[in-house]
């Protein structure tokens, strides 16, 4: 099917205009999550079919020159708010220099018919393999945008790539855009996808991070940056069907720190704060990456120890609980000392016990810990 190309161009335009309005005025309150650039984008989009729609009627310079350069800088916006929806400082520079490349290109090689519409051609296309580099590098690998953005870059590609092949098969006149004939039709159909797909991918894209952000909002604790009560559960549920299925042996410690309510009262909830932090930041230091450290409570922590067994969290944690004591927080020139006790339950796979379970043996460890002088670590009764 052949459509008539200047009605093309034009439901293009249109369609362009009410999406760029709807992502501009969705985006005008929060210009750091990139909406508002990929709307200014499809804006310079439509504007650039509008140019096409002239072509024949006004001058070259407008319907050509004009129109492509509008397209790079379409191009060149979209590109930008990739790393901006990551909340990295885009390259401003190196990004809109391609449409100023455009203009100055295009208008030296106006009067010419194959090479001007070859250096379009090639502009765009390096546009859009940027924009392909830049979507493997800041979208989510495994996520939805990644794919649409990937796919929408390679359409965007072979649409250019037909137009590049035309001309230099010697049929540039083919590729004018007052022109209707089944390439043109195919290389406009193909256009308006890679539109839709990259605003719709870009917009994706936004979405994935603002989740992600939330997600990790809402499992962090905000004081001390480490895994919150929600996470640390989750993730010592997980722990256990995994000792379950691989054999693995698993111990837990639940820490307190001692007379902290001494702290607070002496030095004011502020340095109790900066102790809370220091105490995680120390502990995390000296953890293996297998191991994780949740706020459980106020100044009560949940050790998630993985592959180790009893004896094991026994030496281990004895050696944080001695690197702490050694370490204490620092206020200006005051010097915060600290311990805590702790009650450690280890679990064998062979054994019937659950995560409730375990945390109460934990827990009436710790109680033990803290009745026999404090500063030391207690392991629960085996069932
Ligand atoms: P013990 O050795 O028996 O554990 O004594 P303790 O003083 O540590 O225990 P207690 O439970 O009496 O006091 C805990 C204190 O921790 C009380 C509470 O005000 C304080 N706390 C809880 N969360 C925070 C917090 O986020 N910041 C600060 N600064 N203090 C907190
Ligand atoms: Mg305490
Ligand atoms: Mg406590």
């Amino acid at each position: 099917m052949i459509a008539h190309t200047q009605t093309l161009f034009g439901s293009m335009a249109l369609v362009a205009v009410i999406t760029g309005i709807c992502l501009i005025l969705a985006g005008q309150f929060n210009r750091r999550d990139g909406t508002l650039t990929i709307g200014l984008g499809m804006l310079s989009h439509a504007l650039a079919y509008i140019c096409f729609t002239l072509f024949g009627q006004a001058s070259l310079w407008v319907s050509y020159a004009l129109g492509n350069t509008l397209l790079s800088t379409a191009l060149a916006l979209y590109c930008l708010s990739i790393p901006l929806i990551r909340g990295h400082h885009p390259p401003w520079r190196l990004v809109l220099a391609f449409p100023v490349l455009q203009l100055l290109l295009l208008t030296l090689l106006i009067d010419t018919q194959a090479p001007r519409q070859l250096v379009a051609c090639a502009v765009l296309l390096s546009q859009c393999a940027i924009i392909m580099r830049y979507s493997l590098r800041y979208a989510l690998p495994n996520g939805r945008a990644h794919r649409v953005l990937i796919i929408g870059c390679l359409i965007s590609l072979a649409g250019l790539g037909i137009r590049v092949v035309v001309i230099l098969s010697g049929a540039p006149v083919e590729m004018h855009y007052d022109v209707s004939n089944l390439k043109q039709t195919i290389s406009i159909a193909i256009g308006a996808v890679t539109i839709i797909m990259l605003s719709f991918g870009l917009v994706l894209m936004s979405r994935e991070r603002i989740e992600a952000d939330l997600q990790k909002t809402a499992l962090r604790d905000p004081l001390t940056g480490t895994e919150n009560r929600m996470s640390i559960l989750h993730n010592l549920e997980e722990e256990v069907a995994r000792s379950r299925r691989s054999g693995t042996p698993l111990s837990i410690a639940m820490l307190d720190l001692d007379y902290f309510k001494q702290i607070n009262d002496r030095y004011g909830h502020l340095a109790g704060d900066h102790v809370l932090r220091h105490c995680v930041q120390h502990l995390q230091q000296r953890l293996r990456s297998t191991d994780k450290l949740g706020r459980y409570g106020g100044e009560e922590f949940l050790l998630i120890l993985h592959g180790t067994d009893a004896l094991g969290a026994l030496d281990l944690v004895d050696d944080l609980r001695q690197s702490l004591a050694r370490n204490p927080a620092q206020i200006g020139d005051t010097q915060i000392p600290i311990s805590f006790s702790a009650g450690i339950c280890s679990f064998t796979p062979t054994e019937e016990i659950d995560v409730t379970n375990m945390l109460l043996r934990a827990d009436t460890a710790l109680y033990k810990a803290k009745n026999s002088g404090r500063n030391t670590q207690v392991l629960a009764d085996t069932i």
